[in-house]
């Protein structure tokens, strides 16, 4: 039902046959969740043909990280893709998935570019993870090349990689239209993540943590109370790699008193990062 292509010479074949119709991608690196299907889920809603790519970019992995035992589940990811269709009346709407079995796809022998952003790529995730945005930011620049999307679907999720692509796009003046999709919780409130399966159950539990206290600052925020003390108290906890409230365009710590807010925060649970974050509307209040 779904057409799954596994090299650029069969996606570009397909590819070069579609006229006319709206294409929508969603990038991501398997292992797929509700997350990830949610953006799914929009881009067919918004467009003909919709086009998730899976692809585990090594270039965004430090050389310290967790490339190596990233989770690759292509047949469960499948399967959910498939599942996924069953539920929606798909009509004439076309789903194609793009996963590339070799890095040779994505980055040709000789391949020598690199898309980097400035400083906003050196700041919150950045400090710790120094390539990261470059891996990121040339990859997602490879797969517009590819799909050649009309619209692209992206998870607030990972914040700060939104606001750095939505960057990107404006610079370069790419012809895509960029979407910024709602979080996706576990019925507890966590944010869905691939990398949660690194965490016991114990884990799971005590990383709550991490949006109960965005939830608290969102609520002092909100009544205008004191919510840097707030702040400062738990950032006695060393387990918080950041813990921010920024500006949501620009990620400035410098913001006006109306300027709309993000609180941008990653949690350290052994060796695995979660992050989270909360959009605070103020500019829209009476
Ligand atoms: P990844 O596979 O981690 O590269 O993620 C692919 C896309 O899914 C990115 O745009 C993520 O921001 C998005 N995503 C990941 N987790 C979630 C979530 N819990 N809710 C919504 N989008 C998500």
């Amino acid at each position: 039902m779904i057409k799954v292509f596994n090299t650029r010479k069969s996606f570009d074949q397909y590819r070069s046959a579609i006229t006319n119709k709206s294409i929508g991608l969603v990038p991501t690196m398997g292992n797929l969740h509700e997350g990830h299907i949610s953006l799914l889920k929009s881009s067919i809603e918004e467009n003909d043909v919709s086009i998730i790519t899976i692809f585990v970019n090594p270039k965004q992995f430090g050389p310290n990280e967790d490339f190596n035992k990233y989770p690759r589940t292509l047949e469960d990811d499948l399967t959910k893709i498939e599942n996924l269709i069953l539920h929606l009346k798909l009509d004439s709407k076309e789903v194609v998935v793009f996963a590339p079995l070799s890095n040779d796809e994505i980055y040709p022998e000789g391949f020598s570019t690199t898309i980097s952003i400035g400083d906003l790529k050196t700041i919150l995730c950045g400090k710790v993870r120094p390539i990261h945005f470059d891996g990121v930011t040339t990859v997602v620049y490879r797969l517009f090349a590819i799909t050649k999307p009309h619209q692209a679907y992206f998870g607030q999720k990972d914040y700060q990689q939104c606001v750095i692509i939505k960057k990107m796009i404006h610079d370069l003046e790419l012809p895509i239209k960029m979407h910024i999709k709602p979080i996706i919780r576990n019925a507890m409130g966590l944010a869905l993540s691939s990398r949660n399966q690194y965490l016991t159950n114990e884990e799971l539990e005590k990383a709550l943590y991490l949006p109960r206290t965005l939830k608290k600052i969102e609520n002092l925020i909100l009544n205008n109370e004191d919510y840097q003390t707030y702040i400062n108290q738990q950032k006695q906890d060393s387990n918080w790699d950041y813990l921010e409230v920024l500006n949501s365009e620009n990620l400035n710590s410098d913001f006006k008193s109306n300027d709309n807010l993000v609180i941008v925060a990653a949690y350290r649970m052994n060796q695995t990062r979660l992050l989270d974050n909360i959009l605070v509307q103020r500019n829209n209040r009476n």
